[in-house]
This record gives structure tokens, C-alpha cells and sequence, in this order.
């Protein structure tokens, strides 16, 4: 039996009405255009408006489509590879400073939560699980290179004891807490931060994809279907579709599918058992599970890469078995939505932020700690066109290595693409 290809997140279908903006009906000109209505591209224009640039904000399809509209709210710092690794690769003074501007995204992300979208706030802290002693290992690691060369005190031990107790299931031996990390719904916050660009004179345009963008004596010109922009400055924030419009891009970063279930709301004593804390949960497995409670007592679980999408039927009997595994007492709870989103992952898992030519500015690659990312990235983007480029160029000054055969495992949707991706570059 097959499902649809894919549906509605569950923050889309919890929506009572959203705010529509109508398609660019006519060519226009600004100080800036921003291709894409994610997080990373509402932000940039949200920072914009308010500092008083002339911004338009096009969206392919809806506001929150993409990612920032489907995904886990985890807002956590650092990177979806591991902090030793990020040491690594850009010394570790650089990789300081870096892990410092993801958490101060992180606290970013929680301000304008406050500011622009309280309804959005779900709950404190997020946890890094271990199954194993490999994993433990893993997270030992991690606690060391944070509280060490990082210089970021905010992690918390979990033993034995206290993991079990904080997650409700024995399937967990050791864990990281990150008290400072929370969960959102990430749509809310998406929304609301396009409310208040377009309160501060952000002009938004839904139903309009990009086409093309070219350089423009000393412009740029954007082309849609109905009209085209001129713009002094360019921002792609089209996360998967960045190659089809600046081909450079292309094969930097392979676009992996994971899929989410939303549970029926699990009865009080339930929900008391399995997470009291309120904390949101990754753990360290290849197939990377993610979970927490809404306020409303549903379970939101997600699980597993492919290379392709898992129409919603497969999806749901794919995370099943993952859930069961690790809360045996849902047996019986009934899963209310299943949906999936891309995440788009580098071969280093660190992002790719670029300004290959004056007045383009470029953010992608973002991977699977998109959120806060997204929210820094925006912010950096926005701050770097009125003239800071401090926090841009240090993002930009990571390595942009492309992964090698990116163009045939895109072609061929290999569903091993994500064993191909642990391949020529793991964890750690
Ligand atoms: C299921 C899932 C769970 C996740 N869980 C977490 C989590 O818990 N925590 C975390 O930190 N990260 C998580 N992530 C990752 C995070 O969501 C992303 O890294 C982040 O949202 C990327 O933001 P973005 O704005 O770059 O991209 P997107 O949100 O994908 O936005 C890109 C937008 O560009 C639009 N677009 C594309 N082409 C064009 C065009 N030609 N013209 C105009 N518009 C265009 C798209 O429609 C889309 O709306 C998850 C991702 C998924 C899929």
C-alpha cells in the first residue's frame, strides 16, 4: 500500500488559518531580494526591514514549506558533526569562536521567541543520548572538547540513573543535557518573525520561485514567473534548490530525506513518565531518532535518513519499529500525522555560507541543526549587507569542500546516499 508522497507537517495542520501573501504581480526593484522563505531567509529579512532596508522576500511555495516548517524544534548549538571534529577542522581558536556564535544564536533564537512568538516556546533543554559504551565514549568526548577547548560550561552529566529517569525508557545509559537548548514549534516562530519584516516594510511574495539570477550592471536581476526583480543585493536561502540557481553550488551538499510522526496527545500518566522534564532527545544511533512533547501531550518522533522520499505509509512502518524500541508502552497510542522534509547535509556537516560575487550572499548546507543556524545565518546575512561582516566572514572562512560524486548520487536518488555521506566523511 502506498501513502501520499508526503503531508503537512503537524505544526502546518495544527493551524487554525495562516496569513497568505500573493504572488510578485509586478517587476519591482529593491535594496534586497531574498529567495527563499525558510528560517534562514525570513530571518535575514526580518533583521533587514527592521534595520530600514528595502527588502522583498520571494517563496516558492508557502512560507515554511521547506525544513523550518517540518521539523524536530530542537534549537541546540554547534554543529551536526561533533565538536572534536569541528577542532579538527577549523583549530581550535576558530572552532571556539564559531561554537560561541551557535550558542549565541541559540540564545538569539530564544529572544525573538519571546519577543515575537511566546506561543511558539515549548519547553527547556535538550539531551544528547547514549545506548551504548561506544556512544557513551562518543559523549565523553563531546562533554570534553565543550567544557575544554570550546569553552562552553553549560553541558550536564546524565548518569545512568537520571538518564533513565529524565527520558522514561531503560533503552539509554548516559546522556549530555544542554540546559540553555530548547524546543519550539519552529513554524510559529517562522510566521511570526514574517509578520513582524512585514510590519517593518519587508515585502513578501508566496507562489514565486526564482527562475534565474544574474548580475545586472552593477544589480542583479531576479526572474519569476510573472515578473522579475532588480535588486541591489541577493540572498539565496534556498537550501536544496541553491545549485539550480548558482551552479557553483552544486554538489557541496546532498539533499537527505528524514521523516516525523505526531502521536494522538498520550494520556497524563504517560506523558508524566516518559519525558517530566519536559526535555526534547536526540540520540547518538546511525539512524539519529529525535523526540519530545508538545504542550498539548503528543509525542513528535522522528527518525532515519534515505535518499530519497518515503511516501507516508513506508515512512510511518520505518518509524515505527524505532519508537517501539524505544517507548514499547505506545503499542497502542494512535500516530496522527506522518510527514517528511530534506535536510541538507555537507560532507563536513558543517554549513556552507558564501558571497561568490558582490552583492550575492548565499547560505545553505545547513544540516540537521538547521534551526539556530538558520536564525545566526539570517541575522549574519542581514547584519553583513549594512556593513558588519564580522560574523559572516567567519562562517564563510569554514572549508567548502564538495563531495566527491555529489551529482551521481544526487541523479540516481540512491537511497544509500546517507551510507555513502558516512563513508568519505563520518562522525568523528
Ligand atoms: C524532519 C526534519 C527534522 C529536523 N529537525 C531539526 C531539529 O530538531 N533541530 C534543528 O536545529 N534542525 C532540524 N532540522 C534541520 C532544519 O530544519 C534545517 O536545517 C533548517 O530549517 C534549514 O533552513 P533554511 O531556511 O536554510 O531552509 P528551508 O527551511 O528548507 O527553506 C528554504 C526555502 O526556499 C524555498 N525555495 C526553494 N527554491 C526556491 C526558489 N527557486 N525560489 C524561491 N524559494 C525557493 C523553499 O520552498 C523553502 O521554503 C530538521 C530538518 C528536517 C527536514
Amino acid at each position: 500500500m502506498r501513502g501520499p508522497a508526503t503531508s503537512s507537517s503537524h505544526y502546518e495542520a495544527a493551524r487554525a488559518a495562516r496569513a497568505v501573501h500573493a504572488p510578485l504581480d509586478r517587476a519591482r526593484r529593491c535594496e534586497v531580494c531574498v529567495i527563499g522563505g525558510g528560517l534562514l531567509g525570513v530571518t535575514a529579512a526580518f533583521h533587514l526591514a527592521r534595520g530600514g532596508i528595502d527588502t522583498i522576500l520571494i517563496e516558492a511555495a508557502r512560507l515554511g514549506a521547506g525544513a523550518s516548517g517540518r521539523n524536530g524544534g530542537q534549537v541546540i548549538p554547534g554543529f551536526s558533526t561533533s565538536p572534536r571534529r569541528l577542532i579538527e577542522i577549523a583549530g581550535a581558536a576558530q572552532a571556539r569562536a564559531i561554537w560561541h556564535w551557535t550558542r549565541v544564536a541559540t540564545d538569539r533564537t530564544r529572544a525573538l521567541v519571546a519577543e515575537h512568538a511566546p506561543h511558539a516556546f515549548h519547553g527547556d533543554g535538550v539531551i544528547a543520548a547514549a545506548s551504548d559504551e561506544t556512544e557513551v565514549a562518543a559523549l565523553r568526548d563531546d562533554q570534553a572538547a565543550i567544557a575544554g577547548p570550546l569553552d562552553d560550561d553549560a553541558m550536564e552529566w546524565l548518569d545512568e540513573g537520571t538518564t533513565r529517569a529524565r527520558i522514561g525508557s531503560r533503552r539509554y545509559v548516559a546522556a549530555l543535557r544542554d540546559p540553555r537548548a530548547f524546543h519550539l514549534d519552529p513554524l510559529a516562530l517562522l510566521e511570526a518573525l514574517a509578520g513582524a519584516a512585514h510590519a517593518a516594510g519587508a515585502r513578501i511574495a508566496e507562489a514565486t520561485p526564482a527562475l534565474a539570477i544574474a548580475p545586472d550592471g552593477g544589480s542583479w536581476r531576479v526572474t519569476t514567473p510573472s515578473a522579475e526583480i532588480t535588486a541591489t543585493h541577493v540572498v539565496l536561502a534556498a537550501q536544496r534548490m541553491t545549485g539550480a540557481l548558482w551552479p557553483a553550488r552544486r554538489g557541496l551538499a546532498l539533499p537527505i530525506w528524514t521523516s516525523m510522526l505526531a502521536t494522538a496527545p498520550l494520556p497524563a500518566a504517560l506523558r508524566a513518565r516518559l519525558l517530566p522534564g519536559r526535555d526534547a532527545v536526540y540520540d547518538l544511533a546511525t539512524t539519529l531518532a529525535y523526540w519530545r512533547l508538545t504542550p498539548e501531550g503528543r509525542l513528535l518522533f522522528g527518525a532515519g535518513a534515505s535518499g530519497r522520499i518515503l511516501d507516508t505509509v513506508r515512512a510511518e512502518a520505518r518509524l515505527r519499529p524505532f519508537l517501539l524500541r524505544i517507548y514499547p508502552d505506545l503499542e497502542a497510542i494512535a500516530i496522527e500525522r506522518v510527514w517528511s522534509g530534506v535536510v541538507d547535509l555537507t560532507l563536513d556537516r558543517l554549513p556552507r555560507f558564501a558571497a561568490p560575487a558582490t552583492g550575492l550572499w548565499i547560505g545553505h548546507g545547513l544540516g540537521g541543526h538547521g534551526v539556530a543556524l538558520a536564525v545566526g545565518g539570517g541575522h549574519a546575512i542581514a547584519d553583513a549587507i549594512a556593513g558588519d561582516r564580522t560574523a559572516f566572514d567567519r562562517i564563510a572562512a569554514l572549508p567548502q569542500r564538495a563531495i566527491p560524486l555529489a551529482g551521481l548520487v544526487g541523479r540516481f536518488a540512491v537511497p544509500a546516499a546517507l551510507a555513502w555521506l558516512r563513508l568519505v566523511a563520518p562522525r568523528s
